[in-house]
């Protein structure tokens, strides 16, 4: 007992097993989650927090991942085999933040029969023919399925409300473009996202948030590095500019879309590995929350299961 009370707090330990390590999920996860946004600050928020782990915890908390993603790898394995529930994982954050590497990293034990990525870029012709929620209805996971979402509608809030350009090019009507749009869109996406949640999606959506001077730091290993110059575009400097109006309009989102059916966890991202295992964390979170289970074969199935066998096994070769 005494031994385990000197180790830190939240961290159990290098390898764990599954009970162990939903445990420290619900622990590591929860310090960001916001239900509750009416007094969420940003400024609150420190992109190069660590949690209750320091620098010398960083080789167990990429162990812990590994955990992490066999972990979610069982949980994924009863979520598609129970075909009840669908997981919708929304991702959402300035450029360099590391979207894609957490992603990557998270989701790599994952199934991939039982999970898909969209990634929603500036909309298309096509795209802005419908409503601006029409693209990601399409893109929503089936049940037993987790759909991880690369940018979102979260970004009619965001960059359209940044760039106001973008929000004349989307030919709504203009007698329905007055001042409450953005307020339009807040009550429009909780309205959608507790429609989900009522219909037996899960919900949890991450914002990754970097600081500016680490991403500063990224974008010039990116310039620097000739096998990150691929990940580098000029504009992404440019956007910068409007680096204020980003986060207000991040801070304004988490206010008024957060809720305990679709939280919000903010991520700090200015240590990546910290980044993955508390994303890790939530998914796992939420999904050992679920109740899953293999379904049970009925009665009459068992029969079958025994006569099936018994013909096998009489089988001569
Ligand atoms: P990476 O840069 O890592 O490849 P990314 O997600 O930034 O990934 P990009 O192709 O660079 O991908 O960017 C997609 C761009 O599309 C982003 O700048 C985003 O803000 C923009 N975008 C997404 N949705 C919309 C939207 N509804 N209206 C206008 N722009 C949008
Ligand atoms: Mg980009």
């Amino acid at each position: 007992m005494r031994e385990a009370a000197s180790r830190p707090p939240t961290f159990p330990g290098s390898t764990m097993d599954f009970d162990q390590f939903c445990r420290f999920a619900r622990r590591v996860s929860r310090a960001h989650r916001i239900e509750r946004g009416a007094r969420f600050r940003l400024k609150d928020h420190d992109p190069r927090d660590t949690g209750p782990l320091g620098d010398e915890h960083k080789p167990a908390a990429r162990e812990a991942l590994e955990d992490g993603r066999e972990a979610l790898a069982q949980l994924q394995d009863m979520l598609y085999a129970q075909d009840r529930w669908s997981v919708l994982l929304v991702f959402q954050a300035m450029d360099a933040a590391g979207k894609d590497g957490a992603i990557k990293h998270v989701m790599s034990g994952v199934n991939p029969q039982g999970c898909q990525v969209y990634s929603f870029k500036a909309p298309s012709a096509e795209e802005l023919d419908h409503d601006w929620l029409w693209r990601c209805v399409r893109a929503l996971p089936e049940r037993g399925r987790i759909g991880i979402f690369n940018r979102s509608y979260y970004e009619e809030v965001l960059v359209v409300k940044v760039h106001r350009e973008f929000l004349a090019a989307q030919k709504i009507p203009p007698a329905l473009l007055h001042k409450r749009v953005w307020d339009e869109r807040y009550r429009d996406i909780r309205g959608f996202e507790r429609h989900l949640a009522a219909n037996g999606t899960l919900i949890l959506k991450f914002f990754l948030n970097v600081s500016r001077a680490e991403q500063k730091r990224r974008f010039l290993e990116r310039i620097e590095q000739p096998e990150k110059n691929w990940k580098f575009s000029a504009a992404d400097v440019t956007e910068r500019a409007h680096w204020n109006e980003y986060m207000n309009a991040y801070q304004a989102m988490i206010r008024e879309t957060s809720a305990p059916h679709a939280p919000w966890y903010v991520v700090p991202a200015d240590n990546k590995w910290y980044t993955r295992i508390v994303v890790a964390g939530a998914i796992v979170d939420g999904l050992s929350r679920l109740g899953l289970h293999y379904p049970k074969v009925p009665r009459a199935q068992l029969a079958e299961l025994a006569a099936a066998k018994k013909a096998l096994l009489a089988e001569k070769r």
